[in-house]
């Protein structure tokens, strides 16, 4: 069982760099699994693969089956680019049959994102965190002020660890404003998704994003129809527990 302490963690690396925090973890796992999202988190990826050998490196992305075509294109650009395999993961068939089937293809719309994202997002997740020591996120304090704002950098993950089989989140962009990922994705001429020109700020399924205007909060083109406050799709769904 790992020794990994993450309050240790956060004391000896919260005011560093997220490259040093990536190298601070991966001397602590001897890997880094990286969640991709075919968004700005790419700047993970990048900092990733300058502090880890490409083979302890593990980058895998969640096909929901609803994402823009810009977004795939991405994800097969970042393969390209880095030269690197992108374990991309499906929901379970049946599953989303039978939700289809019965709800139609937009019950998100009426029946709140909740029940879509657990069959095409949050069921892929768990099955691909299982049995793992940790995942590296791209969350961010700013991203969310109703459910990102207490953030650490390494965290233990209660929604998809257990005692038996304790799981570590590292999110070594928690202090990093959406000024300074862009600033590293300019700075080193890190490929992005062309949506991010058209006014899409935070990625994420077609049908269930919108680009925002200047002065809207990023969340703002996520699942618009809903409540402000609990915009989490159940990838971090810990952090609506501690709101
Ligand atoms: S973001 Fe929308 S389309 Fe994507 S899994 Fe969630 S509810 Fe479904």
């Amino acid at each position: 069982m790992t020794t990994f302490d993450p309050n240790r963690f956060v004391l000896e690396h919260d005011q560093a760099t997220p490259k040093e925090i990536l190298r601070a973890a991966y001397q602590a796992f001897g890997e880094l699994t990286l969640s991709f999202s075919g968004a700005e988190d790419v700047v993970l990826v990048d900092l990733a693969l300058k502090v880890a050998p490409k083979d302890a490196v593990h980058v895998f992305a969640l096909d929901t089956g609803r994402l823009h075509p810009e977004t795939y294109a991405f994800i097969e650009r970042i393969r390209e680019h880095y030269h690197i395999e992108i374990d991309v993961r499906f929901p379970d068939r049946e599953a989303v049959e039978a939700l289809v089937r019965k709800k139609g293809l937009f019950s998100f719309y009426r029946d709140g994102h909740q029940e879509c994202c657990g069959i095409r997002k949050v069921g892929p997740l768990r099955e691909r965190l299982a049995g793992l020591p940790m995942w590296v996120t791209g969350q961010r304090r700013d991203q969310s002020p109703g459910t990102r704002s207490s953030l650490q950098i390494a965290e233990r993950d209660t929604a998809f660890g257990s005692e038996a089989s304790p799981l570590f989140k590292i999110n070594p962009l928690t202090h990093w404003s959406s000024e300074e990922v862009w600033t590293h994705i300019r700075m080193f001429d890190v490929p992005y998704n062309p949506l991010h020109e058209r006014g899409f700020v935070s990625l994420g399924c077609e049908p269930c994003t919108r680009p925002t205007l200047p002065g809207q909060h990023e969340r703002e083109g996520r699942w618009w129809w809903e409540d402000q406050a609990g915009k989490e799709c159940g990838l971090h769904a810990a952090n609506l527990a501690t709101r």
